[in-house]
């Protein structure tokens, strides 16, 4: 049976980016890799709001957050610590053997910049981690408000994770003073997983010249060296490559500030939606995310059986809840290619499962 993912992430893929995907192959060091990689860097500069190179990395958006961590981080890393992925990223630091501390938020908070500042104000730190939009809680961080206090610290190299809010609004990396700014592409851009996007300033590149053990597959300094020819490190994945070249033409066709609007007229309709059922936003007032809703689950509902009349009779699947909010919230994601039209679809389908669905019986 086919289906509909309204999950936040992967995302439904259209056609025609399946069909850019499906082009013939062509030598990853031939002049025809370089024009193809080399076109795509002004308008993924623009996206990114940079003047910095774009590196492509054949690795899911992991890939490039474990770079980030291994080759920024001498001294300390401070993980910011809302949402599930915020909480991995500690993790990551310390199987990568790097110093990290942690600043922890309840889940659905966002991060803090007056948090921020009093642990960097310690001056133990040399690298800074943040998510501005936690996924697994729809919550989005006021990036700018952190960024002004990071930059505050000269040292301090700042990583920011944009996986699930780039190119759904404005994230404007040189002007907040980011250093080290990571997509994937299975999010926003509603390509299939299997690549990231990674923006790296001047100085997270000199950083990383002072660090050693920095690898090889990750290592930034190769992603740099190898961009200077019009080349990613390693055979790359072409035909996310040429996916992300339709991607970019359709971003242009459609506008960026229209794209924009897009995202949060969607997003507003799903909530519109889901108040009128009595639901409520699970982050906190002013913090919900633009590209997903996570509402908590205020009417008591059994959500499997929710997702399962809405997979089975409609086709569409939704999201029951990340990790320790399985059950207790549900997310339905607005990113990609999603219109007022197919949204209006969705919400149709959802109407109609939920006068299906039980409610569980009071705790
Ligand atoms: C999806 C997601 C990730 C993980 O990305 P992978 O592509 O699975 O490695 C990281 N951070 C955020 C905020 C995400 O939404």
């Amino acid at each position: 049976m086919s289906y509909k993912l309204f999950i936040p992430g992967p995302v439904a893929v259209s056609e025609k980016t399946l069909r850019a995907m499906a082009q013939p192959m062509i030598g990853h060091r031939s002049s025809d890799f370089v024009a193809l990689y080399q076109s795509l860097q002004p308008d993924l500069q623009a996206l990114f709001y940079t003047k910095d190179p774009v590196y492509l990395s054949t690795t899911s958006a992991w890939g490039m957050m474990e770079a980030a961590v291994r080759n920024v981080v001498k001294k300390k890393v401070l993980n910011c610590m809302n949402g599930a992925f915020a909480d991995k990223w500690n993790d990551v630091a310390n199987r990568c053997g790097k110093p990290a501390g942690a600043l922890k938020f309840d889940w659905g908070q966002p991060v803090d910049p007056e948090a921020v500042r009093r642990e960097l104000a310690t001056g133990q730190y040399d690298a800074v981690t943040v998510i501005h939009n936690e996924t697994s809680c729809g919550c989005m961080t006021d990036i700018a408000a952190v960024m002004a206090v990071v930059r505050q610290f000269p040292e301090v190299i700042s990583v920011v994770d944009t996986v699930s809010s780039f190119s759904a609004l404005p994230i404007r990396k040189d002007e907040l003073g980011i250093d080290v700014m990571i997509t994937g592409t299975q999010k926003a851009l509603a390509l299939p997983p299997g690549l990231s996007l990674c923006s790296v300033s001047k100085r997270a590149l000199e950083r990383a010249a002072t660090v050693t053990e920095r690898g090889y597959y990750l290592d930034l300094l190769e992603f740099q060296a190898n961009h200077e020819k019009g080349m990613t490190p390693s055979t790359p994945s072409i035909p996310h490559i040429y996916g992300l070249k339709s991607k970019l033409e359709d971003i242009k066709a459609e506008g960026v500030e229209p794209r924009y609007a897009r995202h949060a007229r969607l997003n507003q309709s799903v909530r519109t939606w889901a108040f009128a059922k009595g639901f409520k936003l699970f982050p906190k007032a002013g913090y919900g995310s633009v590209t997903l809703n996570c509402f908590a689950n205020t009417l008591n509902l059994d959500l499997p059986a929710l997702l399962k009349v809405l997979k089975s009779k409609h086709g569409f699947v939704i999201d029951g809840g990340y990790g320790k909010l399985k059950g207790k919230t549900f997310r339905i994601s607005n990113m990609g290619d999603e219109t007022d039209d197919t949204i209006a679809i969705l919400l149709k389908a959802l109407d109609s499962a939920l006068a299906e669905t039980p409610k569980l019986p009071a705790a």
